[in-house]
């Protein structure tokens, strides 16, 4: 026998908004051509959806996820944590046909392909065939920063939370999903577990 590790069975999957594409700047852009002023910890989706409603989120979300999201900046520490990754990585996102060509434009202009085979990238319509994606995958681990979708997953799964704003305490985070705060510290709990 030789003294190599087992082959590495992680499956581990990421969402795109919010954890690999940072929006908070266009958030607070156009959220301000509506009057609502937002500091960054407010765009956090978690909170965005209690102080936006439906009607007003609808053509805000129109541009911040279709044009915009072009030139919007990676979350900091993606692009270099992406590599870091152990097994294998897929992306599981829920984006409307309409806006998928910017997100595999911002993918395709950032290199991510070049980590994550396009093979492994999911784009589906919406959160319900988003999650539907993410079982079927046979994923071990998923990093969303939406609460709702990572409570729609089984607890067989390793749920993780991107926190970036610290607003797991405003909550009430299920036993079982676990918050992190940065890249850093996700590839850091990733690789320890
Ligand atoms: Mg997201």
């Amino acid at each position: 026998m030789d003294n190599q590790s087992p082959p590495n069975t992680r499956r581990v999957g990421l969402d795109f908004d919010g954890v690999i594409v940072d929006h908070t700047g266009h958030k607070i852009e156009v959220a301000a051509r509506s009057g609502l002023r937002l500091e960054p910890r407010q765009t956090n989706t978690n909170l965005f959806h209690q102080l936006v409603s439906v009607d007003d989120y609808r053509p805000m979300a129109q541009v911040i996820y279709g044009e915009m999201t072009e030139t919007a900046p990676a979350v900091s520490g993606a692009i270099e944590h992406l590599p870091l990754i152990p097994g294998a990585a897929f992306i599981v996102s829920a984006r409307r046909a309409l806006w998928q060509p910017s997100a595999r434009h911002w993918l395709t202009s950032h290199g991510v392909f070049g980590v994550i085979p396009e093979a492994r990238v999911f784009l589906a319509a919406d959160e319900r065939a988003k999650v539907q994606q993410v079982i079927q995958l046979g994923l071990t681990d998923f990093l969303d920063d939406k609460l709702d979708i990572l409570c729609d997953l089984p607890p067989t799964m390793r749920r993780w939370l991107f926190d970036e704003y610290g607003v797991a305490d405003e909550l009430n985070l299920p036993s079982g999903i676990t918050p992190v705060r940065s890249w850093a510290d996700f590839i850091r709990q990733l690789t320890q577990g």
